[in-house]
C-alpha cells in the first residue's frame, strides 16, 4: 500500500483535480489517497464559525459563499450534471445550514470541530466523484468510521489500538484498490467529530501508513520540495534532496511548514519513508525523509515565525521566579490549549512566545495578571537557524533588530522585532561561505 496525501492548494481548482486525477493514475500497486478541503475552505469555515459565535448575520453570507465556490468548482470539473454527487453536496452544506441555523450550546472548540469537518467532507465526495466519472474506480471512506481518538477537541489525539483493526478492515490492500479519505478529522469516543489541528491532513496520510504498514508515503506540493527555507522570505532556497527522519522532527517542531510535526514519528517508528514532491513536477525526484544520517556538509535552515506576542511576567513582590510560579504558569497555559513557541526564564522573569492567532491570549493575560505583572509586546518574529554557522548568525543580526537570541549546540533562535520584509538573507551564499 503506498499512501498519497494531496493538501488544500493541490485541489483548489477543477484544473488542479485533473492533475490530481494524472498523478493518481500514474501509480501503480494499491493507493490510499489523504485529500484536505479544497484551497482556502478550512480558511473560511473558521471565518463562519467566528462569525456564528459572535453571533453575526455575516455567517449565513459566508456559508453561501462557501456553497458557491463549491458549486462553480463542480460544474467546472464534470461535462455532465453530476446528480449523484449535487444531491451529497447539498446533504452536507443542509447540515451546515443546520449548524448555524441556532447558537452554539456547546464549548467552542466543539462546536468548532463539527463545523470544521465539512472542508474535508466536501472535497473528498467531490474527488472521489470525478475520479469514478474519469474510470478511475475508487472507495470513498468516511475515516471517522475507522480512525478513533479522544475528545481533545482541535487537537485530538488518536487511540491507535481501537483504529487499528477497523483502519485495516476498511483498507484493505486487494490487487489495485483506490480508496479516497479525508485528512484532519476522526471521531471521538461517543461519536462526534474531533479534528487533529490545523494542517492535520498530513499526520492522518502518516497514521494510516503506520497502521497499514504502508511501503511508502507521498506529499504532495506546490513545491519542488523541502526547501532549506521559506521562499517568501529567503532569496536562492535550495531543496533538500534527504532529510534524516530526527532532523525532520525537529524541522517541523521549530515551524517547518512544510509537514505537520507529528508526522514524522509513526513514519519512522515502522522506518517508512516519506517523499515530499511536487504536483506540478511529479517526475522530480522531491525531498525523501528517511532513516540515516544528513548528508554533509549541513545547509543552514531558516524557519520564520511571524505574528508572534512575546509575554514576559514578573512577580509583583519582585521575588524570584521560582517552581511552583512555572507549574502555575503552565498549567494555565495547558487550560487554555496554547502553543509555546519560544520560552526563556531568568531570575526575576519567565517571558514566552505564543502566535497571534491564539483566540485564548488575552483570557491567559488575564488569568496571569491576578499574580504577576504582565507585559505584552505584539509583531514579533521568531527566526529559528538550524545548523547555523558564524556567517548566519552575523547576517540574521545584522539585518534584524533582535530582542533575544537563544542557542545551542545546532539550533539558533531569535527574536526579532517584526519587519515586513525578512529577505536578503541568502542561503546559498551562507552555504558557500560554509564549505
Ligand atoms: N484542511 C485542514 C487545514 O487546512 C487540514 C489540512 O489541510 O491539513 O488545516
Ligand atoms: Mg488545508
Amino acid at each position: 500500500m503506498i499512501i498519497y496525501k494531496f493538501g488544500g492548494v493541490s485541489v483548489k481548482d477543477a484544473s488542479a483535480i485533473r492533475n490530481v486525477s494524472k498523478i493518481i493514475g500514474e501509480a501503480d500497486g494499491s493507493l490510499t489517497v489523504v485529500v484536505s478541503a479544497i484551497g482556502q475552505t478550512t480558511n473560511l469555515l473558521e471565518e463562519i464559525i467566528d462569525a456564528h459565535y459572535a453571533e453575526k448575520t455575516s455567517a449565513k453570507d459566508l456559508l453561501e459563499e462557501l456553497k458557491q465556490n463549491h458549486l462553480t468548482l463542480i460544474l467546472d470539473l464534470f461535462d455532465e450534471f453530476p446528480t449523484k454527487l449535487l444531491t451529497e453536496i447539498q446533504t452536507l452544506f443542509s447540515e451546515m445550514e443546520a449548524r448555524i441555523s441556532q447558537p452554539f450550546t456547546q464549548p467552542f472548540n466543539f462546536e468548532y470541530d463539527q463545523l470544521i469537518a465539512y472542508g474535508e467532507l466536501l472535497s473528498t465526495r467531490i474527488v472521489s466523484a470525478y475520479l469514478n466519472f474519469v474510470g478511475q474506480k475508487n472507495q470513498w471512506i468516511d475515516i471517522r468510521t475507522c480512525l478513533d481518538a479522544d475528545d481533545k477537541y482541535r487537537d485530538a489525539n488518536i487511540c491507535w489500538e481501537s483504529s487499528e483493526e477497523k483502519v485495516k478492515f476498511q483498507f484493505r490492500a486487494e490487487e489495485n484498490s483506490l480508496y479516497l479519505t479525508q485528512g484532519f478529522i476522526a471521531s471521538d469516543f461517543k461519536g462526534y467529530t474531533c479534528t487533529l489541528g490545523r494542517e492535520g491532513s498530513d499526520y492522518t496520510a502518516a497514521i494510516l501508513a503506520y497502521l497499514l504498514n504502508a511501503d511508502e508515503m507521498i506529499i504532495w506540493k506546490d513545491v519542488l520540495g523541502v526547501l532549506n527555507a521559506d521562499p517568501d522570505y529567503f532569496s536562492d532556497t535550495v531543496k533538500l534532496d534527504l532529510i534524516p527522519y530526527q532532523e525532520a522532527i525537529e524541522l517541523s517542531y521549530y515551524g517547518a511548514s512544510v509537514i505537520h510535526p507529528k508526522t514524522i514519528k509513526p513514519l519512522q517508528a515502522k522506518a517508512i519513508p516519506l517523499r515530499v514532491k511536487s504536483f506540478i513536477k511529479p517526475s522530480q525526484k522531491g525531498t525523501l525523509i528517511t532513516k540515516g544520517d544528513f548528508p554533509q556538509p549541513l545547509l543552514p535552515n531558516f524557519i520564520v515565525k511571524k505574528k508572534q506576542i512575546l509575554i514576559t511576567i514578573e512577580p509583583h513582590n519582585f521575588s524570584f521566579i521560582g517552581e511552583n510560579d512555572l507549574f502555575f504558569v503552565f498549567s494555565l497555559i495547558n487550560k487554555y490549549g496554547i502553543k509555546l513557541n519560544f520560552t526563556q526564564n531568568t531570575a526575576v522573569s519567565f517571558v514566552f512566545c505564543v502566535n497571534h492567532s491564539n483566540r485564548f491570549v488575552n483570557d491567559l493575560i488575564t488569568d496571569l495578571k491576578e499574580k504577576y505583572d504582565v507585559y505584552r509586546t505584539d509583531g514579533l518574529e521568531l527566526i529559528t537557524v538550524r545548523h547555523y554557522t558564524p556567517a548566519t548568525i552575523t547576517e540574521i543580526t545584522e539585518k534584524h533588530r533582535i530582542l533575544i537570541e537563544q542557542k545551542n549546540k545546532n539550533t539558533a533562535i531569535f527574536l526579532s522585532q517584526g519587519s515586513q520584509t525578512i529577505p536578503e538573507v541568502d542561503c546559498c551564499c551562507l552555504q558557500e561561505k560554509r564549505q
